[in-house]
């Protein structure tokens, strides 16, 4: 797993599972972009994180499809190509059907799908374009176990990764005469700084009971399975979704 000289985008690559994506391809060589809403601080804390040192930061809504075409163009006009795509900006908002009121419900569902499905999908077709042109490219997309187990109390969240599945494998079929490899990583619980209260309740130790591990992923072991994906002798297994859950949830 190498990657000098590949440039890779990654959204939401400022915190959380985004930013342990990134750094583990600018430790194998790769000339990193980390694409981040608002909080520059944190994209910032990142950057200066990442080895090497020609790696670059770009703000822009995923859910702002010209923002979002302005942003790679940036990209590839800094670094020349763009090689590796992971879309792994997402949002999961609660709104259980029984105690959500109309209007808030459509909300959540807009809201959702614009970030974790649309936004996506719109970040596919511009770096498509460009992969297209410079002879081939990787898309990895981040999902979730929620789109096989279900989210009671967040289902526009499982409903959009579901999707963003179903999305990865019609592009890894259209895409493939292009020489552009799609798959996906549906991890279950990880542990972020934004989980880490939570994993700490008591509601934490029923979590962690989920697997036979009796713990939840490290951000490390999601990164670890997108660079498989985005390597070179992964190209046969497009069109694949791993599992990143520690056998939490078991589908065949
Ligand atoms: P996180 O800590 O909440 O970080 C979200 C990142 O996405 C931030 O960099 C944020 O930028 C960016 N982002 C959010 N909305 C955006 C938008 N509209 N446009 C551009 N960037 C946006 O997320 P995470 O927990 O690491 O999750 C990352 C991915 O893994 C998500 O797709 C999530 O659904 C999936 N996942 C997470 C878990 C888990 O347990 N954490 C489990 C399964 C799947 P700003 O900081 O600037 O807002």
């Amino acid at each position: 797993m190498e990657f000098t000289d590949s440039t890779v985008l990654i959204t939401g690559g400022s915190r959380g599972i985004g930013k342990a994506i990134a750094l583990a391809f600018a430790s194998k060589g790769a000339r990193v972009a980390i694409l981040y809403r608002s909080n520059q601080q944190a994209a910032d804390a990142t950057l200066a994180q990442l080895s090497g040192d020609q790696h670059m930061a770009l703000q822009a809504d995923v859910t702002d499809a010209e923002a979002v075409s302005n942003a790679i163009d940036k990209l590839v006009a800094k670094f020349g190509k763009l090689d590796i795509v992971v879309n792994n900006a997402g949002i999961g908002e609660y709104h259980p059907i029984t105690s959500t009121n109309y209007e808030d419900w459509q909300h959540v569902w807009r809201q959702t799908l614009d970030t974790n499905l649309i936004g996506p999908a719109n970040v596919c077709f511009c770096a498509a374009k460009h992969m297209i042109d410079s002879g081939g490219g990787r898309i990895v997309n981040i999902t979730s176990r929620g789109a096989f187990r279900g989210e009671p109390n967040k289902p526009a969240y499982g409903a959009s990764k579901a999707a963003l599945n179903s999305l990865s494998q019609s592009l890894a079929v259209a895409l493939a005469p292009h020489k552009i490899f799609v798959g996906a990583v549906a991890p279950g619980f990880v542990n972020t700084e934004l989980t880490a209260d939570l994993l700490n309740s008591p509601e934490g130790d029923q979590i962690k009971s989920q697997s036979p591990f009796n713990r939840v992923a490290q951000p490390e072991e999601v990164a670890h399975a997108v660079l498989f994906l985005a390597s070179k002798g992964a190209e046969f297994s497009t069109g694949t979704i791993i599992d990143v859950n520690g056998a939490s949830y078991l589908r065949s």
